[in-house]
């Protein structure tokens, strides 16, 4: 049987149809944006049914950016969702669409997704965490998606790392949002171009205003000023890991998001940040690598998420089944 994944992201909703084997038969896309802030359940149920076309589906899961209660089906705070807030949208959705209906913290699908069937997938624990705008994490132990009591567990990126950090968008000091998310990377970025205006970033910065992709642009040109931004930057969500590593002794973090397209640039002293902080023998054995899914790990962890009627995951409970 399979199962339909849907991204509610702030820019687009895009639903999937995913076989058990994570081959996508069947994809839609509506931009968010030009759906009228009244029309977005029906936009979403919309979506599931154009999508659904025929195929065999046994239930539905919505990954939804913001703070969820996944027992409850609900969505407790989502920025620029705000109409889908605390409405029980396993009923609301059910009845548009007729099928069974679950949501999911937009990170922790996209955890699923990279355990399934991506970097995750020959393991049975594994941290997964995206650096975007924001950053986000999922948590897999023993084969399992760490929720927490509420289902709002794995918020890996605000975990403060510095308490005398910048303030991050939850509000606090030096979380490592604040330190190593896209967005950090930027406003690093214009600090150390004002401290040195004769780097080819601190040129730039001069011009007009310096994105993520610049910076790894420029690093891999060679340029001082945006070596020492990326190298901060995995100093930092390498403090972040180590504590991850210690915790959860994971086999394979797994590090997605638009920053990690900086590689290496970040990976690298990430890596060695874990070494000199984590404890053997858990530091020894993880991998820290690239998520190898993109941005389809969203459709295809939220696929794998769907419950049937019975409550049962429509894609089986877990690769390894014991
Ligand atoms: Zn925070």
């Amino acid at each position: 049987m399979n199962a339909i994944g849907v991204d509610v992201g702030g820019t687009k909703i895009a639903a999937a149809v995913v076989s058990s084997e994570g081959e996508i038969l069947n994809e839609v896309r509506y931009p968010t944006q030009a759906v009228p802030p009244n029309r977005l359940v029906e936009t979403i149920a919309r979506a599931v049914t154009e999508v659904k076309d025929g195929y065999a589906v046994g239930g539905v899961c919505l990954a939804v950016p913001g703070l969820i209660l996944a027992a409850e089906n609900k969505v407790v705070f989502s920025p620029n969702l705000h109409e889908i807030e605390d409405i029980r949208l396993d009923e609301e959705m059910g009845r548009r669409t007729g099928l069974s209906v679950t949501v999911e913290n937009d990170a922790n699908a996209a955890a699923w997704g990279e355990f399934r069937f991506g970097a995750g997938k020959d393991v049975d624990h594994l941290v997964f965490i995206t650096l975007g705008t924001g950053v986000g994490g999922g948590v897999i132990t023993h084969g399992v998606l760490l929720r927490g009591s509420q289902g709002s567990g794995g918020e890996l990126g605000h975990v403060t790392i510095d308490p005398a950090g910048p303030r991050c968008g939850c509000g606090n000091h030096g979380c490592l949002e604040a330190l190593a998310s896209g967005t950090a990377i930027e406003r690093r970025a214009r600090e150390v171009a004002s401290e040195l205006p004769n780097s080819a970033l601190g040129r730039l910065a001069i011009q007009r205003r310096v994105l993520g992709e610049d910076v790894t642009r420029l690093a891999q040109e060679g340029d001082e000023a945006a070596l020492q931004v990326l190298q901060e930057t995995g100093m930092w969500l390498g403090i972040g890991l180590a504590g991850f590593v210690n915790v959860f002794n994971p086999e394979v973090i797994a590090v997605g998001g638009g920053a990690s397209r900086a590689g290496e640039f970040v990976l690298g002293p990430a890596r060695k940040e874990v070494q000199l902080r984590a404890r053997s023998p858990s530091r020894d054995l993880v991998q820290i690598q690239e998520a190898s899914l993109g941005p389809e790990s969203g459709v295809l962890g939220a696929a794998a998420l769907a419950r049937g009627e019975d409550g049962e995951y429509v894609l089986g409970p877990s690769k390894r089944v014991t």
